[in-house]
């Protein structure tokens, strides 16, 4: 028997399967999608097997596979053809798709330790002549303590006796020892009484229930508090109960904790969790339950779409609209398309829950591609909150430079009331940038085209791009004068500066910088909860599913921040952004505030905000999206082109766009070359071009091709991206 294996070199000229023999002791166990050792050129490596055969077409030459790593592995079918779909959808190699669809310790590379943990319990052995060994007068005291003590007890661990008397009776067969897996985490089922859902929720989830056999995509366009969660809960209750397995996606772990507390309060140990926050050994065994059929639920940031599940019933993805779902390196896949695939492969129905949905969701459920379920109440007494605007331009005049005095006001009446507030501002640091009075010299990266953020904690400055840092010096280190002023506003210096302006008030920060121990998300916001604190500031994290009854009032600090960011998506996230956050105030029977400080009050984006109104919102936006001949109406390729050398990635960038231009359809429109938004990244110079079609057949083999030209080009570097999320 023969073997087709792809090898873990990720090379587009190795982009194929080598084929080796299967020597006769592994013929009965050796199965597609198994992760096996071979040998090639000079050494032993890695890779997959993808087909097996009797024979071979031609007679050549073939080494013997060495070694089959891992008996319990083996990638299904479904999995296999996920590969080839993110081959085809992202242009990477077979080899490079397959080790994205698996975790760390489960890839095809020389793996450093073994990552099963295991525990060591003890039982009397029944096979044994008990009472015999016990009449022994050689028997010591001790030893017959033990036998009593497990005679009552049948299995314990083994650390719980430790002596040599224990060592003697297992050596005399008397008590038999067993290992046992042990996994890392372990969460026991906390069964609350389940909430009775609304007649709103109970018609969403009616109209899902009655298409579980067949594929079809729902959008639950749900506003922020309308209880999506328990909507998702009871469909996946439906689909166990017809023995089948659910997939649910969330976009980032730590931001969503509490919907993955309530899943595993519902479901215990039937649920395995798979996120970039827990440690490889976590991951493992998580994915251990999952290849074991040990659990049916699987809750998971982007990567969990790939989780072995069989018997798939349903995949929902919350908050649909997030960019997380697609991965900003290679492989650029999407989640939500992988999962597109897997519900059509299963015949199953996907999810898709916002409160802002994507426009490209919206506009499939306004042409019914997709079906349109609608959540626009809030549960029980709660209302939405009631959304201020003010015009910061104003309060600049009297010096409210950083809290408008609204908000000071709304803020004191807050603390007053015991009641809490959340303030966003979404940038970290404590200034965004210093600049020098006396000779105008400021803090730059070497390595990026931007300047450093100053971090007072640590007085660095860093480069929130490539992670460049620098201690900060008292004096210019240009002119020598004590002349260094800081500019711009980050979480650090908002902190610091509510903190003097409320003394009484107890703050808390959360962003990037204080949340880099593990657990410390977990621990804010639980802190959070028990009311430890008056006031949360944070970036973009406090926005997403978090859920406290006691806050009343949320403040936003600059709420322009993202809208002047030049990507075509810029009015959609920041829309979804202010509309999350405030979503996070008044939901229990407390009225809720919003403060939002903009110095573009007149922006439809702020006034959708303010009137919490998407569906205008999207018309409007859906209307600029078709003048300007971006998504959902047309198509995007974005290509950038890197290099050391600035003119000379200028020069390959125009070849590319002239090339593209004289093969592409007609109707196909390519911009550029033009420079980044960031022109230079860690020591790079970066250009892109960028494609807008609708149906061009050619576009794809196309690409490929360029792909293919500049594979081993080792001064221009080609990253294609189809189906970008910014531009
Ligand atoms: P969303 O995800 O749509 O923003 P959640 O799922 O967080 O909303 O629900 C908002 C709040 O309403 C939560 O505290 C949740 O426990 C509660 N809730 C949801 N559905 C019900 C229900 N049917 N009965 C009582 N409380 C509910
Ligand atoms: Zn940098």
């Amino acid at each position: 028997m023969y073997a087709q294996v792809i090898v873990e070199y990720s090379l587009k000229k190795l982009d194929k399967t080598f084929i080796y023999h299967v020597p006769g002791h592994m013929m009965q166990e050796i199965k597609v999608g198994m992760k096996v050792l071979v040998p090639f050129g000079h050494q032993n490596i890695y890779g997959f097997v993808l087909a097996l055969q009797e024979k071979l077409e031609t007679e050549i030459e073939t080494k013997d596979i060495k070694e089959i790593v891992d008996k319990e592995l083996v990638l299904s079918k479904e999995l296999l053809a996920i590969a080839d779909f993110l081959c085809e959808e992202t242009l990477c190699t077979k080899i490079s798709a397959l080790q994205t669809l698996l975790p760390s310790s489960f890839k095809a590379k020389t793996q450093k330790h073994n990552y099963n943990q295991y525990e060591t319990f003890i039982s009397l052995n029944e096979n044994m002549d008990l009472t015999k060994y016990k009449l022994d007068n050689k028997r010591s005291k001790k030893q017959l303590e033990i036998i009593e003590f497990l005679e009552k007890q049948k299995k314990v661990n083994k650390k719980e006796i430790n002596s040599s008397s224990l060592n003697l009776l297992i050596k005399n067969e008397i008590v038999k020892v067993e290992n046992v897996q042990k996994y890392r985490l372990n969460q026991e089922k906390k069964k609350e009484a389940s909430k009775t859902l609304t007649k709103d929720q109970e018609q969403a989830f009616t109209q899902v229930q009655n298409s579980l056999n067949k594929y079809e995509t729902f959008l639950l366009y749900g506003i922020t508090g309308s209880g999506k969660t328990e909507v998702y809960l009871k469909l996946i209750k439906e689909v166990l109960k017809n023995g089948k397995t659910a997939l649910m996606l969330v976009p980032e772990i730590l931001l969503t904790m509490q919907i993955v507390k309530r899943f595993y309060q519902e479901f215990g140990s039937e649920v395995a969790i798979l996120h970039s926050a827990l440690s490889s050994g976590e991951k493992h065994d998580e994915y251990l339950k999952i290849m074991r059929h040990e659990v049916k639920i699987v809750v998971g940031t982007r990567s969990a779409v790939f989780a072995p599940l069989e018997n798939l019933g349903i995949i929902i993805i919350d908050e649909e609209h997030s960019a997380t779902y697609k991965q900003d390196n290679m492989p650029r896949y999407n989640a939500k398309d992988v999962a597109t695939f897997r519900a059509k492969r299963n015949n199953i129905p996907l999810v898709l829950g916002s409160a802002t949905p994507s426009l490209e969701a919206m506009a499939r459920a306004q042409k019914q591609v997709f079906k349109l379920l609608t959540l626009d109440k809030r549960i029980g007494d709660a209302k939405l909150p009631l959304i201020e605007m003010v015009d910061m331009s104003e309060e600049m005049k009297q010096r409210n430079n950083i809290l408008s005095s609204l908000l000071q006001r709304k803020i004191e009446d807050r603390l007053a009331k015991c009641e809490q507030v959340i303030l966003l501002l979404n940038r970290r640091g404590f200034a965004t940038f210093i600049n020098c009075s006396n000779c105008g010299f400021t803090y730059k990266c070497p390595n990026c085209d931007i300047s450093l953020t100053y971090h007072k904690s640590s007085n660095n400055l860093i480069c929130h791009y490539c992670g460049y840092q620098l201690k900060k010096a008292s004096l210019c280190p240009n002119c020598g004068e004590d002349s260094l002023n800081l500019y711009g506003l980050g979480t650090e210096k908002l902190e610091e500066y509510v903190q003097k302006r409320f003394p009484m008030a107890k703050t808390v920060r959360m962003d990037q910088d204080t949340t880099t121990r593990k657990g410390a998300h977990e621990a804010f916001i639980e802190d959070f909860l028990q009311e430890k604190y008056n006031i949360l500031i944070g970036t973009q994290m406090v926005s997403k599913g978090l859920d406290f009854p006691k806050v009343t009032l949320v403040g936003i600090i600059n709420a322009d921040t993202s809208l002047n960011i030049p990507d075509f998506r810029a009015n959609e996230n920041t829309f979804a952004l202010l509309n999350q956050v405030a979503g996070r105030s008044g939901r229990s029977n407390l009225i809720g505030e919003v403060v939002v400080q903009t110095f573009n009050p007149d922006n439809f984006v702020m006034e959708c905000v303010q009137k919490g109104n998407y569906l205008t919102f999207y018309n409007q936006e859906m209307a600029i999206r078709r003048k300007l001949k971006y998504p959902p109406y047309y198509y995007l390729v974005g290509l950038k082109i890197k290099g050391k050398d600035y003119l000379k990635t200028l020069e390959e960038a125009k070849k590319i766009k002239k090339y593209l231009e004289q093969r592409v359809d007609p109707e196909t429109i390519c911009l550029g070359p033009t420079t980044a938004l960031i022109l230079k990244y860690n020591n790079e110079y970066r250009f892109q071009i960028i494609i807008k079609y609708r149906f061009d057949q050619k576009l794809k083999s196309i690409l490929k091709e360029i792909d293919l030209m500049y594979n081993e080009n080792k001064e221009i570097f080609l990253d294609i991206d189809l189906n970008p999320l910014h531009s």
